[in-house]
């Protein structure tokens, strides 16, 4: 893995004779197979954030720098592993709800996450909210607008039971009932719940609406795209 040499980026569109070029989301240009042997180089040395140097301190998202990089599918691949591997802060990286490729916010108060061209949106940018991982609605870029965001944000990130000897050990702390949508806890006992709004009987492990569950079955993570 050797990093590039020389001019990569460029303010203004440098003659086709030189390289082969990209146009940036930034608008600038870059000199495409440094860009990716640069991308690769700083992947392998760990790092997980992308700049244009012509730019100080805007980084470059994952979603636009994919597109730009086009780069062939095992190639693509291997990239993305290696950038979950090494980002520091899984919040930060998350799958587009459409297409389900890799997504990176630049901050954690950014909300609004902009995949571009998704293929599965007919082309158009696909916008949606980080935390609940829906269409975005909201007016505001910091309001979600759906009023249940932050249940699904809880669901998506709650730790899981620690309790070796119980039949729910490894299960989510947090559930939604397959019944009634409310969320849930587990209370003790075995992994069968009777839910206390709808009075619903699920199995805690699998989400399996049933009153009686044998705890051998798989545990079903609670809805995540990651
Ligand atoms: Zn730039
Ligand atoms: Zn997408
Ligand atoms: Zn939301
Ligand atoms: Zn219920
Ligand atoms: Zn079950």
């Amino acid at each position: 893995m050797e990093k590039p040499t020389g001019t990569i980026f460029y303010q203004r569109k440098p003659s086709e004779s030189v390289c082969r070029v990209v146009q940036l989301p930034c608008e600038h240009y870059a000199d495409v197979g440094k860009l990716r042997m640069l991308v690769k180089w700083l992947l392998n040395k760990g790092h997980s954030s992308f700049v244009c140097t012509l730019c100080p301190g805007g980084a470059m998202p994952w979603q636009g720098l994919r597109l730009v990089l086009d780069l062939p599918e095992d190639e693509l691949r291997e990239c993305e592993r290696e950038l979950q591997r090494n980002s520091q802060q899984p919040s930060l990286l998350s799958k587009c709800p459409a297409c389900s490729r890799l997504m990176q916010r630049l901050s954690k108060s950014e909300l609004i996450v902009t995949c571009p061209s998704c293929p599965c949106s007919g082309g158009k940018d696909c916008r949606f909210c980080w935390d609940c991982l829906r269409e975005w609605t909201g007016s505001q870029g910091d309001r979600c607008g759906y009023s249940d965001c932050s249940s699904l944000l809880l669901l998506r990130s709650c730790s899981v039971i620690e309790s070796v000897r119980s039949a729910v050990h490894q299960c989510p702390r947090v559930r939604k009932c397959p019944g009634c949508q409310n969320l849930l806890g587990h209370a003790g006992g075995c992994n069968n719940i009777l839910c206390p709004y709808c009075r619903c009987s699920f199995c805690y492990r699998c989400l399996t609406v049933s009153p009686r569950h044998s705890p051998s079955c798989r545990i079903q993570p609670n809805p995540s795209v990651l």
